[in-house]
C-alpha cells in the first residue's frame, strides 16, 4: 500500500517563496566599507527575480555554473537564490584560495560567468585569462576601490538589474543540481561537491531545528562562515525560512568590525571557527547583546574558548560538527537538560564535543581498513562515517582513485572519533594530523585542549613530526596572549596531570602566529613542513 500524500518536490524555489509571501518585512542588513545597508525580503525577492532576468539576458546556459567571488551580502543572497531557483547552478569559489586552485576550480566547474565584489575584484582578475569557460565578470560595486577594468567582458550588476525583467520561478526536479563547494584541498586537487535541490532543502530543515540553530523569525542571524566557503553552515539558507532577520558582514571582518554588528544589529544568532570567536572576544566581553546562540565548528572548539565566552559574554559556544560534504553540518551539541544540575566542569566537557548527528545524519565509527564497527563506549575510536540525504555520494567529476563513500554506502570522513554510549561525537582528529608515537595514537586536539586551559597561551597547535625511534612525536606550537611571557618548562608542567606521560610534547615552540589555512582554520601542513628537521632534546 501506498501512501497518499501529495509529491510536491523538495526545491530551493520553495525556500524563496516562504520568505518573499511571508516574510517581506523581516530586515537584511550588509556592512561595507562605505556603512551599513538596509533592505527587506521583499525588496531582496523582487531583485532575485529580475536577477533570473540577467542571466537569461547573459545567455547562460540552462544548468550554466554561475561564478561567485564575494563577501557575505545581499548580492550575494539573490545569487544564491536566483541562480538555483533558475535552473542554474551557483558555484562559490573561494576568494582565499591560491591562484592555481581558484583556476582549477573555474575551468573543472565550467563557469561561464563570476560575480564579484569590487573589494575583491584585484584577486580575480588578474586570473581571468586562465579561466577558459568564463565570458562575463559582473561587478558587484560593495564600496570597494578596485579600479574596474575597461574589457568587453565586465559588467555592472546594477546596471544589469536596473535593465532586466523580473522571471518566474519553478523547479520540478528536486534531485538537479543546486551548488558547488570545492573543498580547500589540503592533499591533490580542490575536489567539487555538488548539492541539490533537495540535500538543501532538507538541510536547511534540519539546521534551523531547535535540537541544531533553531532558527525563527524571533531572530538576527549573522553567518561569519563566509557563503564562499562550504554555503555558510546553511545559515544563508536557513534565514529566509526561518523568517530571521539576516546581517551580513560582508568585507567588515575585523573582530571589532564583528562585534560592533552584533552589539548594534541585536544579532541573536551567529556562527564561524574558532579562530574568529577567539578574535572577537575582547571587542565583545562586557558588552550588552542579544545573542542566544553562537555556532563553532570547522575545527575542535578549544574548551578555554567556549569559557571565556561563558565567563565574559555570559554564553558558551554552540559546537557543530561538519564538512563540505556534509551540506556542511551534521552534528551539534545543545547540551540536555541533564546538566542542569552538574558541575561547570562537567558542562564544559560536554560542549567540549562535536554533538549528536541530527535526524537525518547517521553515524558510526569503523576500522577505516577492515569497516568494523567499533564501540560506543568513549574509549575506542575509529573513522568517521556518515550517511544521509545531505551527505555526498560522491565528488564531481573526481581525479582517478578518489573514492568518498564505503562500498556499504557509508561517506568516510577522515577524520577519526569516539562515541558516548548515546552516539555523542568526541573529534579525536583528522586522520592525517594523528601523531602516531610508537604504534600508538596520539590526539593532537586532545593535546590542543590542554594547552589552550593555560591562562598565558591564546592558541596552540600540536604536531607530529619525526622521531627516530617513536617514529613521530608529538611538538607543541604556543602562541601567548599579548605581553604574557612563559618557559617550555611551565607549558609541560600544567600539562603533566591531564595527559599521559607518553603523551608530552617533545618541546614547545613559541610561535607568533600559527599558520592559517584559506577558511582560518590550523594549517598543520605548514607547522609540518616549518619543524620537520627539529632536533630532539
Ligand atoms: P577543509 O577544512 O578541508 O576545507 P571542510 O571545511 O569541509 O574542509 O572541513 C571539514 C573538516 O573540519 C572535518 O572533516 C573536521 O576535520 C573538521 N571539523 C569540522 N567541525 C569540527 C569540530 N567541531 N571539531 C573538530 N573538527 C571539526
Amino acid at each position: 500500500m501506498r501512501g497518499l500524500m501529495q509529491d510536491v518536490p523538495l526545491t530551493i524555489d520553495t525556500i524563496f517563496r516562504h520568505a518573499e509571501q511571508h516574510h517581506g518585512d523581516v530586515p537584511i542588513v550588509t556592512d561595507g566599507p562605505a556603512g551599513r545597508s538596509r533592505s527587506t525580503y521583499a525588496e531582496w525577492a523582487q531583485r532575485t527575480r529580475r536577477l533570473g532576468g540577467v542571466f537569461d539576458t547573459l545567455g547562460i546556459s540552462a544548468d550554466g555554473r554561475i561564478g561567485t567571488f564575494g563577501w557575505n551580502s545581499q548580492r550575494h543572497l539573490e545569487l544564491y537564490f536566483a541562480g538555483p531557483c533558475s535552473g542554474r547552478v551557483v558555484h562559490t569559489l573561494n576568494i582565499r584560495l591560491f591562484p592555481e586552485q581558484l583556476t582549477y576550480i573555474a575551468n573543472h566547474a565550467e563557469d561561464e560567468v563570476v560575480f564579484v565584489d569590487r573589494t575583491v575584484l584585484h584577486l580575480l582578475w588578474p586570473l581571468i585569462d586562465t579561466m577558459k569557460t568564463v565570458q562575463h565578470v559582473v561587478v558587484m560595486d560593495d564600496g570597494g576601490d578596485n579600479e574596474v577594468p575597461d574589457d568587453p567582458r565586465v559588467l555592472d550588476y546594477e546596471t544589469l538589474l536596473a535593465d532586466a525583467q523580473a522571471v518566474d520561478f519553478h523547479i520540478t526536479d528536486e534531485g538537479s543540481a543546486a551548488y558547488m563547494c570545492y573543498t580547500s584541498g589540503t592533499t591533490g586537487n580542490p575536489k567539487g561537491v555538488v548539492y541539490s535541490h533537495r540535500s538543501t532543502y532538507l538541510h536547511t530543515m534540519g539546521v534551523i531545528s531547535p535540537n541544531a540553530f533553531g532558527l525563527s523569525v524571533r531572530d538576527a542571524a549573522m553567518p561569519v562562515v563566509p557563503m564562499f566557503h562550504a554555503n555558510a553552515w546553511g545559515i544563508a539558507h536557513a534565514g529566509p525560512a526561518a523568517g530571521a532577520a539576516m546581517i551580513m558582514p560582508a568585507s567588515m571582518m575585523q573582530p571589532k568590525a564583528l562585534a560592533d554588528l552584533i552589539v548594534e544589529e541585536g544579532v541573536t544568532f551567529t556562527a564561524g571557527v574558532p579562530t574568529i570567536w577567539q578574535g572577537v572576544l575582547p571587542h565583545l566581553a562586557g558588552r550588552p547583546h542579544k545573542l542566544r546562540e553562537i555556532g563553532c565548528g570547522g575545527s575542535a572548539v578549544p574548551k578555554a574558548l567556549s569559557e571565556a565566552y561563558r565567563e565574559q559574554v555570559g554564553l558558551p559556544i554552540l559546537q557543530a560538527w561538519g564538512m563540505t560534504e556534509t551540506h556542511p553540518v551534521a552534528s551539534s551539541g545543545i547540551l540536555p537538560p541533564r546538566f542542569e544540575d552538574a558541575d561547570d566542569e562537567a558542562r564544559a566537557a560536554w560542549r567540549a564535543r562535536a554533538g549528536i548527528p541530527f535526524l537525518g545524519v547517521e553515524a558510526r565509527i569503523v576500522d577505516a581498513d577492515t569497516l568494523e564497527e567499533q564501540p560506543w563506549d568513549d574509549e575506542a575510536t575509529g573513522e568517521l562515517q556518515v550517511r544521509g540525504p545531505w551527505c555526498a555520494a560522491a565528488y564531481y567529476n573526481p581525479d582517478a582513485g578518489v573514492e568518498l563513500t564505503t562500498p556499504d554506502g557509508w561517506m568516510k570522513t577522515g577524520d577519526v572519533a569516539a562515541m558516548s554510549p548515546d552516539g555523542n561525537i568526541r573529534i579525536a582528529d583528522r586522520t592525517k594530523d594523528l601523531i602516531k608515537s610508537g604504534g600508538e595514537w596520539i590526539s593532537s586536539v586532545d593535546l590542543e585542549n590542554a594547552i589552550m586551559s593555560h591562562p598565558k597561551v591564546k592558541e596552540a597547535a600540536v604536531v607530529g613530526i619525526p622521531h627516530p625511534k617513536w617514529d613521530e612525536r608529538p611538538l607543541a606550537c604556543v602562541v601567548l596572549k599579548e605581553g604574557e611571557t612563559a618557559t617550555e618548562e611551565e607549558i609541560l608542567e600544567h600539562l603533566k596531570p591531564q595527559v599521559a606521560k607518553w603523551w608530552m610534547p617533545e618541546g614547545v615552540e613559541f610561535i607568533d602566529e600559527v599558520p592559517k589555512t584559506s577558511v582560518g582554520k590550523f594549517s598543520k601542513k605548514d607547522l609540518r613542513s616549518r619543524f620537520a628537521e627539529y632536533v630532539t632534546k
